[in-house]
Formats: structure tokens, C-alpha cells, sequence
């Protein structure tokens, strides 16, 4: 039932290669569990912009208790590995975005909403050419309709209609979702359910750049990240900013230089990054 990633002749050799690093996991990535405990209280944030939620629920990072994450290791070394990912997009901004991955030559995964997916039907084309994993967002990113008037049905409606928008581009079925807002505390188990049932995944993140917050302070953004890394796998959290783009390559240079792989999700080496703590997910 799950929809699984089909390989395209023109990916053949990043196939290849992610197969060698899928081996070098086999045996640890199917038992990886990274889990997290929920936010202790999203109701203490402060009153922010609906433009700005999404990062509401994650504003104090602080308030997460990290589990300490399985150790990726081969022949006694440590692989570390961050998953660069940028939400809400694509937009305006997504072209000079891949332009600074293409010159660094850093694959990433995008979480998008179908609207935009469908007014930037070319720049998805050419990420998906350009071997960044083309995740799902939702249609409206509404709290409201997401996770109240709508319920799970309308929730995994509106993934399933990202989905086959993201399909008519790239040619297969993408099944890692983000939640918009994130899944604490709003995906609660009978949402966890529908989703598991649907045959999508879900990722969180383990570092929240807020470069949202940081118009015209790329400097910020950097900081921020470098502040948060300290894990050997991180999913980074990033949007589509002029500030983030202005970040970007300070920010792989930092990656590198504390010795990160970077890398788009793929499925066959999937890790379980959730605030639910659910590792069918
Ligand atoms: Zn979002």
C-alpha cells in the first residue's frame, strides 16, 4: 500500500551511491528510532503573525528533550548527517536557492505546498533533476483547517492532493510529509493513525534555524544553526528567505567543517524524526 520512491534511468548513479551508503546502514537504519519528547507548552508562546507560525510551536527549542540518536557507524566510524530542508515553498526565492545548493553541490529536501507546486511547476522539474527530495506540506497550511474543522480526513486529503500534484512533476510519489506548524501538539494519535494508514512518513526537525525571524540578518540565521548543532544526524529547518539564501553557504561550510554529510531524504535509509515520539513514522 505504501507508495514507495520509483528510481528514474537519470538517477541511476545517486542510486547507486545511496545504495553503498544504504549497506553501510544496513542493520542501523531500520532499527534507528530518534524520538523526541513533545513540547512541554506551546501555549506559552507569544502572539505571532499567522505568516509566521509555523515556527511557533518550536520557538523555545529549549523546551525539547533530545533523545540521544542511535549513532550511524561503519567499521567504527561515525557517520554524521544533517538533512537540509526548507518549507512553504516553492516560491520566488527557490531558484536562487538551488542555485547556491548546485554550486556547493549540496542536495536538500523541500516540503511544499500543492498551490505553489503548481505555480512553480519548472522549478520543481529542475529540483527533482537536481537530485533534492521533493517532500509534502499541504495545500491550505491552515492550523485551523488542518487540525480542527478538517480532522485527519481532510489532513490526509490534502497531502494526498499535494502528492499527486508533486507526481505530475516528478514522475512518482513522494511520502514524506511535514506537518505545518509541526506535529506537536497538534497531530495527536488518531491523526498519527491516519497518516501511518496513508502510507506517509512524517518528519519534524532537530534544528529550528528561525530564520524568519532574521530579515536582512543572515549572520542570525547562521548563528542560530550553529548554536543548535550538536547531534549526529540534524534535519534542519529553514524557509524560503532571501536571508536564508544569504546564509546558505556559510552554513555548509559549517556543516562540513564539523565533518556532516549532507543530504536529500530518501526513503530506503529513512530515520524516524518525529515530536511524537512515533516510530511507525
Ligand atoms: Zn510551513
Amino acid at each position: 500500500m505504501q507508495p514507495y520512491l520509483t528510481p528514474r534511468p537519470n538517477k541511476k548513479r545517486k542510486l547507486v551511491k545511496r545504495s553503498t551508503i544504504s549497506v553501510l546502514c544496513i542493520g542501523i537504519s531500520a532499527s534507528l528510532i530518534w524520538m523526541f519528547s513533545p513540547l512541554s507548552s506551546a501555549s506559552s508562546q507569544p502572539s505571532i503573525p499567522r505568516d509566521q507560525q509555523l515556527t511557533q510551536s518550536v520557538a523555545s527549542f529549549d523546551d525539547m528533550e533530545l533523545s540521544k540518536p542511535t549513532a550511524l557507524e561503519y567499521n567504527g566510524k561515525v557517520r554524521k548527517i544533517a538533512y537540509i530542508t526548507f518549507d512553504d515553498g516553492p516560491s520566488k526565492y527557490t531558484e536562487k536557492l538551488l542555485d547556491v545548493l548546485k554550486q556547493q553541490n549540496v542536495q536538500a529536501s523541500f516540503f511544499m505546498l500543492g498551490p505553489n507546486v503548481l505555480s512553480h511547476r519548472d522549478v520543481v522539474e529542475r529540483m527533482e533533476k537536481e537530485g533534492h527530495y521533493p517532500g509534502l506540506h499541504s495545500m491550505t497550511h491552515d492550523h485551523k483547517t488542518l487540525y480542527r474543522s478538517g480532522g485527519p480526513s481532510n489532513f490526509i486529503k490534502e497531502f494526498t492532493e499535494d502528492q499527486e500534484i508533486v507526481e505530475s512533476i516528478v514522475g512518482y510519489k513522494p511520502t514524506l510529509i511535514r506537518a505545518p506548524y509541526g506535529s506537536a501538539p497538534q497531530i495527536g494519535p488518531t491523526f498519527r493513525d491516519a497518516i501511518v494508514k496513508a502510507g506517509f512518513k512524517m518528519w519534524d526537525w532537530t534544528i529550528d534555524s528561525n530564520d524568519w525571524r532574521f530579515s536582512n540578518k543572515p549572520k542570525s540565521v547562521v548563528n542560530e544553526v550553529r548554536k543548535q548543532l550538536s547531534r549526529n544526524v540534524e534535519v534542519l529547518l529553514f524557509h524560503e528567505k532571501q536571508q536564508t539564501i544569504d546564509a546558505m553557504p556559510e552554513i555548509i561550510n559549517l556543516l562540513h567543517s564539523r565533518g556532516y554529510e549532507l543530504e536529500a531524504y530518501h526513503p530506503d535509509s529513512h530515520i524516524v524524526v518525529n515530536f511524537q515520539k512515533d516510530n511507525r513514522l
